[in-house]
């Protein structure tokens, strides 16, 4: 392989973030701590093991997610209630926040709508940080395991990948055939799922979570959400996926009410304001 001359400046140049910490208006965090406090519980469903279920939340309301029963990872997708065209962007959320995402990150929906749909509040896995391997949780880099993936790499069908099991449960609570549900689901929260790219070629990669009974990661809905959850074949995808091998465990969402006057001073957000003119 030849290079040029120069190759060694060419690499040493001074990366740039592309959306520095500073470039977003933080969210009120100290609000959103506070109103905390007056949560109680309204609604709660269990996410079968290698299955999927769906629950609307409120706005100004927060979604728990939980691991109640064992070591187990969850593909979240969201959309705005009664539009299914405004959902979570996965890559946006990943360039303003990083690979990962926990207190104090935004999940972001789609051009145009384009605003916050949800923002982390609490996060009982945010003591993991950075592994050694590179590794974090909750990733917004992978995009969920799929039936078409396992059949391009080993020529068998598989019903139970996320991808299907997110399809089926959108349908259901939305009435939809099969075939209009797939074409709305999107790539996920990877919810407890530890990834991240080896150092030496940059490929993907999952180890396993380090999530344990217990632990959640809560979400405040800035604008009226309905959160479709899938607990992945893979269990804690500390070795494989796309089939029945794993250890799996069951999920939950749950919907907690905040009381209005403690959350005075917040407004859930608008729009995007770009026109979408694009320069015609
Ligand atoms: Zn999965």
């Amino acid at each position: 392989m030849t290079q040029p001359s120069d190759a060694d400046a060419r690499r040493a140049a001074p990366p740039v973030l592309v959306y520095p910490d500073t470039s977003l208006t933080p969210p009120p965090m100290d609000l959103y701590r506070r109103a905390a406090q007056s949560a109680r519980e309204v609604a709660r469903v269990t996410v079968p093991l290698r299955d999927a279920t769906a629950i609307e939340v409120p706005a100004g309301h927060i979604l728990r997610l939980g691991c109640p029963e064992g070591p187990q990872v969850g593909d979240l997708n969201l959309f705005a209630r009664g539009d299914l065209s405004e959902r979570f962007f996965s890559g946006k959320t990943r360039a303003l926040h990083g690979t990962h995402v926990s207190v104090g990150d935004r999940l972001w929906s789609c051009f145009p709508h384009f605003r916050p749909m949800a923002t982390i509040i609490a996060d009982s896995l945010d003591w993991y940080g950075i592994d050694a391997d590179g590794g974090s949780v909750h990733d917004v880099i992978g995009t969920r395991c799929d039936p078409y993936t396992h059949r391009l790499l080993s020529g068998e069908d598989y019903d139970r990948c996320c991808h299907s099991n997110l399809t089926r449960a959108l349908a259901a609570h939305e009435g939809l055939s099969l075939a209009e549900a797939e074409a709305h689901v999107h790539d996920v929260l990877n919810v407890f799922m530890c990834t991240g790219f080896t150092w030496d070629s940059g490929r993907y990669f999952m180890k396993a979570s380090p999530v344990r009974a217990g632990d959640h990661l809560d979400l405040f809905a800035e604008i009226d959400l309905l959160a479709v959850m899938s607990a992945c074949p893979g269990g804690d995808c500390g070795a494989g996926h796309s089939s029945d091998h794993a250890a799996c465990h069951p999920l939950s969402m749950t919907v907690l009410r905040l009381e209005p006057q403690a959350l005075k001073g917040w407004d859930s957000p608008q729009r995007n304001g770009y026109a979408s003119g694009h320069g015609a």
